[in-house]
């Protein structure tokens, strides 16, 4: 099989790494003449939205995927003109909109934080406050939004935020942070990984505990109910993330990424089947591979720079990954998995340290 995959970055990267052994190929279109995923598949170079990029990838592909969500509507209907395109491209546009992906929980009976729409200052006036405010598009990474704790830091923030459409979501006490990667065959088999809990810093995710530590199998339950809800209302094919605020025994739907995701990086090691090769395996027409753990591990992102390899190598039972990317400020260049018995905390430390 030919999977094609817009976007060559690392999650590119890792899909045709997952796709080797299984005898699938991968070409992917990015921008970029230097994209990470280059390294180890074909890569076409051109903009998202070129037409003739789009009519390469289409040729060269059985099945088009994407590895990120803000895809022109206009370049996935092109897509879909001319190849299969999993997942399906509305799942695409409910997650380039949080105000849709919102109301598309509430309409399941997923819980999430109280939202509502905004589209002037004068409608941010009302609260209620505390709160964040984010646009509606385009937000990543922390990117696009603010705490609104008082009437003071409401004031402005329309414009502050660009005036664009924005969404304005009740501040959530949460105990912690958790996600839940699950995949969609083309058949209807779901599969779910293990719930894990993430930390993040300055809206970047730093580390992922998986499992996350005494979740219990009725959390584990009810993010494997919301994540199916999820999959069976798109018609989904591949790979979902579904970002989760634990309350005490409730969990709030924050987001969801209609792709593999950085908080299922571990299950290369740590689980049966990594998120990559299922992904692979349900746009392809594959059966599923099993999501269960093999083994409790912690991944810890390389943000901005990666530390020497060699002092990554000697931390005990560090698995590393270096996308090849060059050092920029924010910039996601690599991550290490440690497994159980290791020291996750020195790779943390080594992490830090640059
Ligand atoms: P997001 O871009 O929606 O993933 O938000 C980035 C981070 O901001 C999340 O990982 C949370 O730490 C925090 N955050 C987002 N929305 C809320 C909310 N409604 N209440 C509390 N914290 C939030």
């Amino acid at each position: 099989m030919r999977v094609g995959v817009l976007g060559g970055g690392q999650l590119a990267r890792m899909l045709a790494l997952a796709g080797h052994p299984l005898g699938i190929t991968c070409t992917v279109l990015d921008p970029a003449t230097d994209a990470c995923a280059g390294a180890v598949a074909e890569l076409i170079v051109g903009a998202y939205d070129s037409v003739d990029g789009l009519d390469r990838l289409a040729r060269s592909s059985d099945v088009v995927t994407f590895e990120f969500e803000s895809v022109p509507a206009a370049s996935a209907e092109r897509l879909a003109g001319h190849v299969a395109v999993q997942p399906p491209p509305a799942a695409l546009e409910v997650a380039q909109d949080r105000l849709h992906e919102k109301r598309l929980f509430a309409e399941l009976g997923i819980e999430t934080a109280p939202f509502r729409a905004i589209g002037s200052q004068a409608e941010l006036d009302g609260g209620p406050l505390p709160a964040v405010l984010k646009t509606r598009r385009l937000g990543y990474d922390g990117k696009g939004q603010r705490v609104l704790r008082d009437a003071a830091d409401a004031e402005g923030a329309f414009a502050a935020l660009g005036e664009l459409p924005l969404i304005l979501e009740g501040l959530v006490e949460f105990d912690r942070e958790l996600s839940i990667v699950a995949v969609r065959a083309a058949g209807g088999e779901v599969a779910c990984y293990p719930l894990v809990e993430n930390h993040h810093r300055e809206g970047i995710l730093r580390i992922t505990h998986a499992p996350a530590p005494d979740a219990g199998a009725a959390l584990q339950a009810l993010a494997e109910r919301y994540a199916r809800l999820v999959l069976e209302r798109l018609e989904y094919v591949g790979v979902l993330a579904l970002e989760l605020f634990q309350v005490g025994d409730r969990l709030l739907a924050n987001e969801m990424a209609p792709r593999v995701h950085n908080s299922g990086h571990w299950t290369i090691e740590g689980a049966e089947t990594s998120q990559f090769e299922n992904h692979l395996r349900a746009v392809c027409g594959l059966p599923l591979g099993t999501p269960e753990l093999r083994m409790p591990c912690t991944m810890v992102n390389l943000i901005g720079a990666a530390p020497a390899t060699a002092e990554l190598a000697a931390v005990t039972r560090a698995h590393v990954h270096l996308y090849g990317k060059a050092p920029r400020p924010g910039r996601k260049v690599g991550h290490v998995t440690v497994t159980r018995g290791g020291d996750w905390e020195a790779a943390a430390a080594l992490a830090d340290a640059v």
